[in-house]
């Protein structure tokens, strides 16, 4: 898999690219992510991306220009199976969209700032609009770097234990169960006795019995 992210602020992405499964799924050539900022595609001596919003609106709005030649230069290279933006209105990102998103080959995902983008680059260029939650971000940065890594994880080899992420919420449509570790007992707080018993049926039926219990009370709407 290859993921493209235009950014305005490409060191807002370092971190979270760089560290902990995504950085081992890109070592282990799984996913190729380049960055690509979008200052690149400015114009003048402050490679300029953004200009006054017509209609008088306070706030600053990317430009047609920087974002058609970034995208363009992508799109003439290879294939896109989305060309995405993250934007408040999107489809709000879930499990199966993220199941979805990580059968893909190529992604691009933009990521806006100030007030947006120059809509004629939706209507024209952007064939998906992702949101991360009814909340407004500074930027696209935080929320691209939310959607790579719920797809990355699901990349097969991305995991150590691949089983991992079927047993995680969502992914049957029900939340996780309770997880303990070592030790059993701390400081009188025990581990459910299922779990020590050593019998896989019953710990399986315990789990399976908590996770059904646990969406209840929590995420009745997921049932
Ligand atoms: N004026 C816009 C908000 C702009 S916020 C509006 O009212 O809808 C600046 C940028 O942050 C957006 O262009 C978008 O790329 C990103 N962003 C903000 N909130 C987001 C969210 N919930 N999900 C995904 N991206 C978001």
């Amino acid at each position: 898999m290859r993921i493209d992210i235009i950014s305005a602020v490409p060191d807002l992405l370092e971190s979270p690219l760089n560290h902990s499964i995504i950085k081992r799924a890109r070592e282990k050539g799984l996913v190729e992510i380049n960055v690509i900022n979008l200052h690149d595609y400015g114009k003048g001596n402050y490679k300029q991306i953004d200009d006054y919003g017509f209609g008088g609106d306070a706030g600053m709005v990317i430009k047609c220009e920087p974002l058609y030649n970034a995208i363009t230069d992508l799109t003439s290279m290879r294939n896109y199976d989305y060309v995405i933006y993250t934007s408040p209105d999107g489809d709000i990102l879930d499990q199966p969209m993220a199941n979805t998103l990580s059968t893909a080959e190529n992604i691009i995902i933009l990521c806006g700032h100030y007030k947006g983008i120059d809509h004629r680059i939706r209507e024209h260029l952007i064939t998906k609009e992702i949101s991360i939650g009814n909340y407004v971000l500074s930027g696209g940065e935080l929320a691209a770097a939310v959607i790579t890594d719920a797809v990355v994880r699901l990349i097969p080899g991305a995991l150590t234990d691949e089983t991992s992420a079927l047993s995680d919420s969502f992914q049957d449509g029900l939340l996780a169960p309770p997880i303990y570790t070592r030790p059993a007992d701390f400081n009188g707080w025990k581990v459910p006795e299922v779990l020590l018993s050593g019998n896989p049926k019953l710990i399986k039926e315990w789990q399976e019995q908590q996770a059904l219990e646990r969406t209840k009370a929590l995420r009745p709407e997921l049932l």
